[in-house]
Formats: structure tokens, sequence, C-alpha cells
């Protein structure tokens, strides 16, 4: 069994598999207790990094400043999850890799809505979807796009469950010398 890939990431202890697993269940239940596609307070989070990310990508010319809403809301859980990793840290690997795929079951709303434009957009400003899907002439698959960004989004959420819980397993069962590695140089 290949243990180097696992053996990165630092220890996770029990309590923290419980924690971790409480949360996301947690998270689960926030999500659907919401409305579909907007989880409270996670996606009032996600909406300003979206709005902030039109700007921000704006600044490299305006196809990126239409793009950089959606860019912007995946960005940041992008930096956090590259970040974690490079920490080795696999809660917070694991939960920027959840966030980010939370993103895109709400990025599904915004894109099923391309036709009708019923959603209250910030600022009323332009309709992202309606547009994007526009230039790829697709505005008649809104509907079918969406519905496999949502699927993704949900399949990328529980590999990073699934990833986490398999990391806490393989430390504890296909590595008896865990604990030489929290020895400081
Ligand atoms: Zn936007």
């Amino acid at each position: 069994m290949d243990n180097d890939r696992t053996s990165r990431w630092e220890l996770i202890s029990r309590q923290k598999v419980v924690l971790f697993l409480c949360g996301f269940l947690g998270f689960l239940l926030l999500i659907f207790r919401s409305e579909p596609g907007f989880v409270f307070m996670v996606d009032h989070a996600n909406l300003l990094f979206h709005e902030a990310g039109h700007p921000i990508y704006g600044l490299l010319g305006p196809t990126l400043g239409l793009y950089g809403g959606t860019m912007g809301q995946l960005t940041f859980p992008l930096i956090l999850a590259i970040s974690f990793y490079r920490k080795a840290n696999p809660i917070g690997f694991a939960a920027a890799g959840i966030w980010f795929f939370e993103n895109w079951l709400n990025i599904s709303r915004y894109m099923a809505d391309a036709r009708a434009q019923a959603l209250p957009l910030v600022g009323g400003g332009e309709h992202d979807w309606f547009n994007i899907f526009g230039r790829w002439h697709v505005l008649g698959h809104d509907f079918r796009i969406a519905s496999y960004v949502k699927t993704t989004g949900w399949v990328g959420m529980f590999v990073f469950v699934a990833w986490f819980c398999w990391v806490a397993f393989s430390q504890r069962h296909l590595k008896p010398n865990n604990e030489s590695r929290f020895e400081l140089p």
C-alpha cells in the first residue's frame, strides 16, 4: 500500500474526525434547510466574492470581467485549499474543497436562471449566465448545464469527505509509526 500520499498530512485525531463529520452533517442540514442553491451565510459570503471578482478580473479585460464573478467566488476557496494543502492540514484542505464545490450549487442556480432571469441580481446588474450562455450559443441548454454543474458540486463535496475519511483511516491502520512525524527538528 502506498503510504506516501497519506503520510504528508498532519495526523488526524479521532476527535477531529468526529468534529469534521458532525460539521459536514451540520453543513448538509444547512444546505437542505436553505432555499435551493443559496445556503444561508455561506452564499452570502460567496456573493461578496462573486461581486468582488467582476471588477478584479475585469482589470484584465471585459471578457474576464464577465466571467470574473464566478471565478471570484471560486478563487477564494481555491486559494485556501492550496494554502492548507501546502501546510498539510487535512481538515482545512477538505473544508476548503467542500466550500469550493458548494459554490457549484450556487453557480448552478444562477445558470438555471439564464433564460428566466427571475433571480434578484445585486445592483440590478446584467445577468452573467444569460450573457455567457448567449456567447456560447447554449442558452437553450441552461437547465441541463446547470444540472450537470449541480451534480458535479455534490460529487465534489462527497469526494472531499471520502478523501478525508480515507486519510484518517490510512493514518490509523496503514501506518503504525505516525508518532515519529511529530518530532520537532
Ligand atoms: Zn455576476
